[in-house]
């Protein structure tokens, strides 16, 4: 039997070419975390992400696409705009230096060539855009979340991993996937959207942006049911560790919302992780025992 492109690939990706596959990982992830950047700046404000080209956004100079650089530009002009002299926040480079190590980590994890590498950079990237514009804005734009879904969805179907059993007969292993994860999504609406609607009752407050119900099927449609509400738990579990010194530290009686979404995005993104590492038979005995379940 020859050998499909994707193999051949991954034979190269383990062999000769090895090292440089993993810089060429750090290298588009960081390059992806520059677009991240304008994504997290642009579309809380509904301005195009791809016109016009970056510019500084004191003075509105384009910048050279040398002054364009991911991490380095930062460092080589001083964290200062070349034109007018303002300082960036070093956030910016801090975001591509952080995207090149997680895709660096997912590509040592999972190889390049891998739709499992895809999956998890492509969920990584729409969780650290919700993270930041959730922290800054507190919305979660929708159609970011949208686009999530959909993606979420198509990867069920493209690499099925998890489903109901009783549904491959009868759907195949890409449609009982599939379905899994339209479960997944609307278990996750559900769960945010309860916790709403008890928020209203109890405490007459809004518990939950809609953002958040909406992200939430994002998180169900990549995860599935199972480990979206381990994500979910997680999300409560992190929300609580920052939340409660929050509230102590407060002397006002100021009502701040808390950015809820960017706590579900860390989650999410470490289940997303997780999940796969058990799938591909790693961390098995440690998950069997946190999830007792037939996956
Ligand atoms: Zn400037």
């Amino acid at each position: 039997m020859t050998p499909s492109v994707f193999e051949v690939l991954t034979g190269l990706e383990q062999g000769p070419v090895a090292g440089l596959m993993s810089v060429f990982a750090f290298i588009l992830g960081s390059l992806v975390g520059s677009f991240l950047n304008v994504v997290i700046y642009r579309v809380p404000l509904g301005r195009s992400i791809v016109l016009p080209p970056s510019a500084c956004t004191t003075c509105n100079t384009p910048l050279k696409w040398y002054y364009n650089l991911p991490v380095l530009s930062y460092f080589s002009l001083g964290g200062k705009c070349r034109y007018c002299g303002s300082s960036y926040s070093i956030r910016y480079a801090a975001l591509e230096f952080f995207c090149g190590c997680f895709f660096y980590f997912s590509q040592q994890q999972f190889g390049f060539f891998s739709l499992a590498f895809l999956k998890t950079v492509i969920l990584f990237s729409l969780c650290l855009c919700v993270f930041f514009i959730d922290l800054d804005h507190w919305i979660i734009p929708d159609g970011l979340n949208l686009l999530g879904v959909l993606l979420g969805l198509a990867f069920s179907f493209a690499h099925p991993l998890s489903s109901l059993p009783w549904l491959e007969g009868s759907l195949g292993m890409r449609g009982a996937s599939l379905v899994w994860s339209v479960v997944g999504a609307v278990v996750g609406v559900g769960f945010f959207w309860s916790i709403q609607v008890v928020g209203l009752i109890l405490v007459k407050q809004e518990a939950m942006g809609g953002g958040d119900v909406k992200f939430a099927a994002l998180i169900g449609a990549f995860l599935g049911p199972v480990a979206a509400f381990w994500s979910f738990l997680g999300s409560f579990f992190l929300g609580a560790m920052f939340a409660v010194p929050l509230l102590l530290l407060r002397r006002g009686g100021g009502k701040d919302p808390i950015p809820f979404g960017t706590f579900m995005a860390v989650s999410a993104v470490f289940f997303q992780v997780v999940d796969y590492c058990v799938v591909m038979g790693y961390l098995d005995e440690f998950y069997s025992f946190i999830l007792p379940m037939d996956y």
